[in-house]
């Protein structure tokens, strides 16, 4: 058999990712359990090795137990030499991390969108939240290798193209090549949610999960699907839109321009709408002692339940009545092993998982409620920049 330069090539490239899998994986490990864990010949192995540590990319840290001769040198991923830039692009604001190979946040930075803004000022605004996030940071700046960015609505991430952002009210931007053009390095993009999904996958709770999903409810709703070991994108990357799911014969409309969809009512927009009209109802709320009506966000909603306000109650609770019929949906259709909640409402945690539970038990299939677990995201508030930051770093580790 005939191998050529180019085979002889692939195969270094296969065998090189391979060994950086393991030792991200089970590192510090030696070099014999590397060979062990992948069966390529000890020779192989320490011929890899020795390139990746001329790259800086892995570095050697001590010594381990010894089984007879001389205690093995282990290796580990070097998290000081490899960074990546990771852009969660909410609807309000944009939040830009800095984040080594480990998925572990050395700065971040927020800045908001003005309202009424318009595309430039938005891309100005997220070029601003990346120069922001490295200063103070020159001794990594040319260890950089990319930027990952997560945004709302379906996005073509082989295109770098964002096909459609309702909250920018903007179509087919291609967000990829504005960014190459500032930054000068790789930027690969992804739906937010699905961007999340991926960070949970690496570096959550999702590590050994084949199917999963992470249910996103902030100012929208939205999820990133995980099915067979791999992303699911959808025939036109719209996979996950659950937020515009109708769960109720409300005549409330939604922001995509139809009717009482899941987003509507129970996003954090929804929550304060909902609240609001109770009030016009002429309900009472001990949080009207302390602000305007206009001043009423699902946050101060959470904090006022934290106090016993009782309408503050009663309308958390009904949320999660509403997140319980949206994820009754998913549970029915995808069965998955995990759902992961991830944003802002997930945090009201104590007023909405009861309630939550209830509603699935009521409404999903027996079958498919066997061993789910729900809760929430491993990365938190961190889970929009590591998941976005995961798009690059999951390429070094792919062949
Ligand atoms: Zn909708």
């Amino acid at each position: 058999m005939n191998i050529n330069k180019a085979d002889k090539k692939l195969i270094k490239k296969i065998n090189t990712v391979s060994i950086l899998k393991v030792i991200r994986e089970k590192g510090p490990i030696s070099r014999a359990d590397i060979s062990k864990i992948i069966g390529l010949n000890p020779a192989t192995v320490s011929s890899n090795v020795s390139d990746l540590l001329n790259q800086k990319i892995i570095e050697e840290v001590g010594s381990g137990e010894s089984s007879g001769g001389r205690k093995p040198i282990l290796l580990e991923l070097n998290t000081n030499e490899i960074f990546v830039i990771g852009v969660d692009m909410g609807i309000r604001k944009v939040t830009a991390g800095l984040i080594n190979i480990d998925g572990k946040v050395i700065n971040k930075v927020t800045l908001h969108f003005k309202m009424e803004t318009d595309r430039k000022q938005v891309i100005k605004t997220m070029k601003n939240s990346i120069y922001e996030v490295v200063k103070g940071f020159d001794d990594k700046l040319d260890k950089i290798i990319g930027i990952g960015m997560g945004i709302h609505g379906p996005v073509d991430s082989e295109k770098g193209v964002s096909i459609y952002a309702p909250a920018f009210n903007w179509s087919n931007v291609n967000i990829a090549n504005i960014f190459e053009d500032e930054f000068k390095v790789p930027v690969i993009i992804d739906n937010d949610c699905r961007a999340m999904a991926l960070g949970e996958k690496w570096f959550g709770k999702a590590k050994t999960s084949k199917n999963f999903v992470l249910l996103n409810i902030g100012t929208g709703i939205g999820a990133g699907i995980y099915l067979n070991g791999d992303l699911y994108r959808g025939s036109n990357f719209g996979a996950g839109e659950i937020g515009h799911v109708s769960i109720t014969h409300n005549k409330i409309k939604c922001q995509c321009g139809k009717y009482g969809c899941f987003e509507a009512v129970a996003s954090g927009v929804g929550i304060v709408r909902r609240f609001v009209e109770k009030i016009e109802e002429g309900k009472k709320t001990s949080i009207l002692n302390k602000m305007s009506i206009k001043d009423i966000t699902s946050e101060k909603i959470y904090e006022e339940a934290l106090q016993g306000d009782k309408l503050s109650i009663q309308i958390l609770n009904e949320t999660g009545r509403y997140i319980g019929d949206g994820l009754s949906i998913i549970i029915n259709i995808l069965n998955p092993e995990m759902i992961l909640m991830a944003g802002g409402v997930a945090r009201a945690s104590e007023f909405i998982f009861g309630e939550i539970k209830e509603t699935i038990e009521k409404k999903s299939i027996n079958n498919n409620l066997k061993s789910l677990y729900i809760g929430e995201t491993d990365l938190k508030e961190n889970a929009g920049i590591v998941g976005a930051a995961t798009l690059i770093i999951r390429d070094i580790f792919t062949v």
